[in-house]
């Protein structure tokens, strides 16, 4: 690794037509095409690169793109043996870049371009090391895993120290977790049945398929119509009974109030949590809705949009969720987000990660197979989210067996798209998207 250093960055705009069945859709993303702005990290051996990636919604991917070239260059010509031996140093420099953060910091796009970049680089290393990134992060020393975080403004809540007593703490039980992990891989939940945008009839075919196929949690969207929601919900208790978990899932759309009158007359269908109830950015007003809809048995859930570590802290801090769904294409990459993990951990709340965009449960899957071995060393009240959507584009898809995702084999983050998928749906200049144009399926870029 000593001889290599970063010599371009490729960074293009991939978007799939999801809107045209409206896949994906919800309160308040109602028509996403979903998308990413995908990154290769080249490096001056041909045979060594990095892929990366963050996930958005159709329009606007081309701001991210270009926030990625212009972050981009703060890493090219570093070789690599300094990125990741003082990862948490290289992190800093990223996010703190003395003109740049003024565009942040730490938030927004240029946050979602950091993690694109920066999930690039760990793909690069654990490609380099010849592990799935999983095992990459398992096999560091708690000092070598704290060495990546950049601890700023989360001291209060956590220290250097108590994570690594943290990560200590279960270094006796690695072997035995990991070889539960590869005999039976995690728990996932399905949201696949219940977009918004679907149908009665294919809710109920959905509810069948997915039981088949051994789930025993489900996820629907809500928050559009009362009568609707009622109806929705009552049509997968039919199907699913009630020993299966449900969830729902608002995406923001109620003011704090509203979220708790409106679960109130949900309450019935006996809900494991409602997830983003309201604002992402209201820490004060989820633990409001948390602490009302207590008596009900209903946890929140939230985390997707959370801008970066310090809005975790709050929320753990203020007791504002129940389960804490990081994502792993936003706040800043792996870095982040394992912090994000350790905080949690330390407030005892359970991390069941946010997935189903562009190559997110890919990506997502091995943090929570490190966080099983390592940290929570257990899959209690855990549970990874599973959309079926554009698996087929990546070179490296999820394995789900009976309901779990097993552990990657292959080396990396499981971030490389297949360069068919690529040339067919780079926007605009794609062979499909030039034929949707063509057509007026879609319009054509201003
Ligand atoms: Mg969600």
């Amino acid at each position: 690794m000593d001889e290599l250093y970063i010599t371009k960055v490729n960074v293009k705009d991939v978007r799939f037509p999801t809107s045209l069945n409206l896949d994906g859709s919800d309160a308040m993303h109602t028509s996403p095409d979903y998308s990413c702005a995908y990154v290769t990290i080249r490096t001056n051996d041909e045979n060594v690169e990095g892929y990366g990636l963050t996930f958005t919604c159709g329009r606007g991917t081309e701001i991210v793109v270009q926030a990625c070239r212009v972050i981009s260059k703060l890493i090219i010509g570093t070789k690599l043996s300094d990125i990741y031996h003082d990862f948490a140093a290289c992190w800093r420099m990223i996010t703190s870049d003395p003109q740049l953060r003024w565009l942040g910091p730490e938030k927004g796009v240029m946050h979602l371009a950091t993690a694109a970049l920066v999930n690039g680089l760990w793909d690069l290393w654990a490609r380099i090391e010849s592990k799935p990134l999983w095992k990459l992060l398992v096999d560091m020393s708690p000092e070598q895993l704290i060495s990546c975080i950049d601890f700023r403004y989360i001291t209060d809540a956590i220290t250097k120290d108590e994570a690594v007593a943290m990560l200590r703490a279960n270094s006796s039980r690695r072997a035995e977790l990991e070889s539960s992990l590869r005999a039976t891989g995690l728990p996932a939940y399905t949201t696949q049945i219940g977009w918004l945008g679907y149908g009665d009839e294919q809710l109920r075919s959905l509810c069948a398929k997915y039981l088949a196929q051994g789930y025993k949690a489900f996820k629907a969207k809500v928050g559009q119509d009362l009568d609707s929601d009622l109806r929705r919900c009552e049509i997968i208790r039919k199907a699913i009974g009630y020993e299966k978990d449900l969830m729902v899932d608002a995406n923001q759309v109620w003011d704090v109030d509203q979220a708790v009158d409106w679960m109130k007359n949900l309450a019935k269908f006996k809900l494991k949590w409602i997830e983003e109830p309201t604002s992402p950015d209201d820490v004060a007003g989820h633990a409001k809705i948390r602490e009302q809809l207590r008596p009900f048995g209903i946890g929140v859930a939230t985390g997707e949009m959370c801008a970066n570590r310090v809005m975790f802290k709050q929320l753990l801090q203020m007791k504002a969720i129940d389960y804490c769904q990081i994502d792993s294409a936003r706040i800043g990459g792996i870095n982040e987000i394992l912090a994000v993990y350790l905080m949690a951990k330390k407030f005892q709340v359970p991390v069941c990660p946010h997935a189903g965009g562009v190559g997110l449960c890919e990506m997502v899957q091995h943090l929570q197979m490190w966080d099983y071995i390592c940290l929570s060393g257990t899959s209690r009240n855990r549970m990874i989210e599973y959309v079926d959507q554009q698996h087929e584009h990546f070179e490296n898809p999820t394995v789900i067996k009976n309901a779990h995702y097993m552990p990657p084999t292959s080396y990396g983050y499981s971030t490389k798209m297949k360069e068919e998928s690529l040339r067919k749906y780079e926007y605009p200049h794609g062979t499909e998207w030039q034929r949707m144009i063509h057509e007026n399926i879609f319009p054509a870029p201003e």
